[in-house]
């Protein structure tokens, strides 16, 4: 194991084992067995069909844009799609639940084993294993701050359509379970089959945390359920990892328990002894037919998958002759990358330079100045106040030596503040790099005559006194020299 942190206790050293269990809700205008409505905020049970509050004589009819987004889900993990599934009943009684069962998949899942692959900051890559992916029905939500004395039932989710994408305990660290988090997120939005929103509670992930001695067998695993961010499922593995460490070697044992995350300090309680799968009675649901579809159905969606995150990292790094790490910033975002390649092919287009020549620079400025400033300004890549021919024009200006690098971050500081085009900017302010050999010149003899004390230092061997020359070049010309040019000429008059 690389890399992956151990803690050091009475007994030696240990290291946390992770496995998470993530609930994508599919993007649908409708539910999995109903065609009732699945829109985000609305009044409590305004979206609620008759089969969703599980009246009698309902019967569940499977929506099969669903089943096409599961499959392309499974496609963009990479993993085995099984051309037969079976939704089971899982039996268990809660006030939100209102049929006394979830519809879920058991035994036969529409989605098999996969992999996920992880960039880690060292450069290295990690993979794990999926599982599973299996369809459900999402339950209904009980609210108990809407009267001092009641409950009340909002079953405005009962019944929405949810992928759940189990991994296999092949996570070593809280970070890589945060990074495994962000870039199945990062694949559902590229596949659009879910929207990866966790603070509406359309992505969310249950925790299995267990510590061991290198080496050993796995250790019990306890379940925290229900975390909403990436920030906690860092705390609450942080925690647990702590906690079990702490209750081993203290003479305890780890018990399998489901635990709540508390947001509020970081700490997790226990909820309840963990069911074991028999404690369900999952059996097949007779309302419900075998879901069975042919390889051509699945060749179908696998055609119309978009460039998925791993191969656009990939061809960003060939294509544009940029950094890997780069490349994993600007495919993070779909919408990142559209703009990267957008920037790259008009500043190409405006510099007559190939793309492979500038892509480079044109990432260094979303990534070192533009991602900066949208996120302070907490504002997405479609919201940049600069668009990308905006900023190809500046990055043309650079290329073909208009303006030096220097002068082109303050131009981009301007640009912002007052929406203007970079090419007003250089030619009201007078920006333009002096290139001009001649004037350049001029400024060098007066500034080596101005200089004799440094110009002997230079002479007898003191070659970082060059430095002192190019700052007083560039002094006397407010930064708008020419850096190359005034090297050249400085190395053949010194
Ligand atoms: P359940 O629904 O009972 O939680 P699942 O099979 O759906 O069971 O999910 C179990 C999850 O727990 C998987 O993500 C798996 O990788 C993880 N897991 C299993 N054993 C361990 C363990 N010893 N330590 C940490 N995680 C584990
Ligand atoms: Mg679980």
């Amino acid at each position: 194991m690389t890399g992956a942190p151990t803690f050091e206790g009475s007994t030696g050293t240990w290291e946390v084992v992770i496995g998470l269990e993530i609930h994508a809700q599919v993007t649908s205008q409708s539910k999995l067995f109903s065609g009732a409505a699945t829109g985000f905020g609305a009044e409590p049970n305004t979206q609620v069909s008759l089969v969703d509050a599980a009246m009698p004589g309902m019967l569940p009819v499977i929506n099969e844009y669903c089943v096409e987004q599961a499959v392309r889900t499974g496609l963009g993990l990479k993993a085995q799609i099984n051309l037969r599934s079976v939704f089971d009943r899982k039996n268990y009684f809660y006030p939100d639940l209102p049929q006394g069962y979830q519809i879920s998949q058991f035994s036969d899942p529409i989605v098999g084993e996969g992999t996920i692959y992880l960039d880690m900051p060292d450069g290295s890559q990690r993979a794990i294993g999926i599982e599973r992916l299996h369809l459900e029905q999402d339950a209904g939500k009980s609210l108990h701050d809407q009267s001092p004395t009641q409950t009340y039932v909002d079953l405005n989710r009962s019944g929405v359509a949810l992928m759940e994408i189990v991994s296999k305990p092949d996570l070593r660290s809280a970070e890589e379970a945060g990074l495994y988090v962000r870039k199945v997120r990062t694949i559902l939005r590229y596949l659009g089959t879910c929207d990866g929103n966790m603070d509406q509670g359309s992505m969310r992930c249950d925790v299995n945390v267990s510590v061991r001695h290198p080496g050993d067998e796995l250790g019990t695993r306890a379940e925290v359920k229900n975390i909403n961010s990436v920030r906690f499922v860092h705390q609450a593995i942080e925690f647990e990892t702590r906690r079990q460490i702490e209750e081993i070697e203290g003479g305890g044992t780890v018990a399998l328990e489901t635990r709540r995350f508390d947001p509020k300090d970081g700490v997790t309680h226990p909820m309840r002894s963990k069911e074991e799968a028999h404690d369900y009675r999952y059996f097949p649901d007779p309302d419900l037919l075998p879901l069975v579809f042919t390889q051509g159905f699945v060749n179908t969606i696998k055609d119309s998958l978009p460039e998925l995150p791993d191969e656009k990292k990939a061809r960003f790094e060939s294509e544009y002759g940029i950094s890997a790490a780069n490349a994993g910033v600007l495919v993070a975002e779909r919408a990142k990358g559209d703009f990267f390649e957008a920037l790259v092919a008009s500043a190409s287009d405006k510099s007559g330079k190939p793309a492979s020549e500038i892509g480079q620079d044109c990432a260094n400025i979303l990534i070192s100045d533009l991602f900066g400033i949208l996120n302070k300004q907490g504002l997405s890549i479609d919201q940049s106040p600069i668009d990308h021919r905006s900023l190809a024009g500046l990055q043309a200006l650079k290329l073909d030596g208009t303006i030096s690098g220097r002068i082109a971050k303050e131009v981009f500081v301007e640009m912002l503040e007052s929406g203007k085009q970079a090419e007003d900017i250089v030619e009201e302010q007078g920006l333009r790099q002096v290139s001009d050999t001649g004037e350049i010149d001029s400024i060098i003899d007066k500034i080596i005559a101005d200089s004799p004390k440094q110009l002997a230092g230079y002479k007898a061997g003191k070659e970082n006194l060059f430095g002192y020359f190019v700052g007083q070049v560039m002094k006397a010309t407010g930064g708008k020299a020419n850096p190359q040019v005034v090297n050249e000429l400085l190395k053949k008059k010194l």
